[in-house]
């Protein structure tokens, strides 16, 4: 059983180079395969079958080139070009009966796959594998009818076994490994289509229930100042609360303008010291109605790059959840450092605190455990400001004690001292 052993080794080479080729073809970041990519895939696959070749007598050469002449002729429409390349690399052994064999057989097979191939493509992914399997025998008795008739081989059931078997099971293997990939990229396709639409329903959602509220209730004191009879310090107070009202809507749609588009418009170098300056001091009134001690430690602090505005927005969110979480009163601290390479800034509070879980969950659009007053998306957008300044977050909680927010940001190498 010479020829069987022979063509399962054949087969093995095959497989080992279709799994690397399937490793490549992953990593690669478009996942889609030129066709000079292919054709030499199914060239190179036709050369190693016929370097190892059996060759039990010098006219002789038992090997697998059925495969990669089918699956290519079928899928790819390669059948011509792949016979002709056979013939050519053939003639290099020899060019006597096993090369005049070879060439009567392969001429018409490249043929009838270039006819094939149309058809081929618009069949279901069961009936693709099915027929060329059926193809595959078929070139198999006709491989084994020409050795019969051009070289008959010594041992007739090892000839007759070995092609029947091993080529129909390799060109099987082939289409079914091609059908499942091509399925396997198809369900993430839509699943992608799928995860998109959703995001825009949510979004719809989050803008109809986040913009619209504060805009009726903004519309509902419009309509009560109308009354030429409200008095004079009411009116300041429906104003008071109209401004309050729209000013909520602009940083919703802030925050969803920043987490849409995350890249950085502007990039310039930011003092760390003064963009944190200005956040607290828009922040202060704040601070003020939840009887928040602001402490800041800016002893040392430097230069880092970034997009101004996003990197007041970043602390903007985290400063003002930080005092969001300390309804009775708190000490927030609001520290920095810097290393040659990094700087640090730490937002540090006596608040509510966080569990493991909640943790977890942070920066996930819509997660807030506010109610009716949290957007849950300040955290999504902090994340998206500070991934795209190549910075990193660390969090540490205890429930009733307070959190810290550890942000590193790369700094600018020349760092001042203040
Ligand atoms: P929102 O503030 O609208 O709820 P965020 O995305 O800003 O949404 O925050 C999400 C959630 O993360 C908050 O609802 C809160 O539960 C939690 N969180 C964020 N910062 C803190 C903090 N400093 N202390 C405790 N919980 C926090
Ligand atoms: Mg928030």
């Amino acid at each position: 059983m010479e020829i069987t052993r022979h063509l399962f080794y054949n087969l093995s080479l095959l497989i080992v180079i279709a799994f690397f080729s399937l490793i490549w073809f992953e990593k690669k970041s478009n996942r889609t395969l030129s066709k000079t990519t292919s054709i030499f895939f199914f060239a190179f696959s036709l050369w190693v079958c016929l370097a190892v070749s059996y060759t039990p007598a010098p006219n002789l050469h038992f090997d697998l080139r059925e495969i990669p002449i089918i699956i290519s002729g079928l899928y790819l429409g390669l059948g011509p070009l792949m016979c002709a390349l056979c013939i050519v690399l053939r003639s290099f052994f020899d060019t006597d009966g096993g090369f005049l064999a070879n060439a009567l057989l392969y001429a018409p097979i490249g043929f009838l796959l270039w006819r094939l191939h149309p058809w081929y493509v618009k069949i279901g992914s069961r009936q693709k594998i099915m027929a060329s399997v059926m193809i595959s025998i078929t070139v198999s008795i006709f491989t084994a009818i020409c050795l019969e008739v051009f070289d008959p081989p010594v041992n007739h059931f090892d000839a007759w076994f070995a092609y029947l078997l091993i080529p129909p099971l390799g060109v099987g293997i082939y289409s079914y490994f091609i059908e499942f990939i091509r399925r396997n990229i198809l369900m993430y396709q839509s699943l992608v289509k799928t995860e998109k639409l959703e995001a825009v329903e949510q979004m719809g959602a989050a803008i109809s229930h986040e913009i619209r509220n504060p805009l009726t209730a903004a519309s509902g004191f419009v309509q009560l100042l109308k009354d030429p009879s409200v008095p004079a310090h009411k009116r300041n107070e429906y104003l008071a609360i109209v401004s309050q009202e729209l000013e909520s809507a602009e940083r919703v749609i802030q925050d969803y303008l920043t987490f849409s588009k995350p890249a950085l418009d502007y990039m310039e170098e930011l003092q760390v010291k003064k963009e944190l300056t200005q956040v607290i001091n828009i922040l202060r009134p704040t601070a003020n109605q939840y009887s928040v001690q602001i402490s800041t430690n800016f002893s040392l602090v430097g230069t880092i790059r970034g997009d101004r505005q996003k990197f007041q927005q970043c602390f903007l969110n985290v400063i003002k959840n930080a005092i969001e979480s300390m309804p009775g009163g708190g000490q927030l601290t609001i520290s920095t450092h810097f290393s040659e390479y990094d700087i640090t800034i730490e937002v540090k509070d006596t608040g509510v605190g966080m569990t493991k879980d909640q943790i977890s969950k942070l920066g996930e659009p819509y997660y807030s455990t506010k109610g009716k007053r949290g957007t849950g998306l300040g955290m999504m957008v902090v994340y998206g400001i500070v991934k795209a300044m190549k910075g990193t977050i660390s969090v540490e909680s205890a429930v009733g004690a307070g959190t810290t927010f550890t942000f590193t940001f790369p700094a600018v190498i020349k760092n001042e001292q203040f």
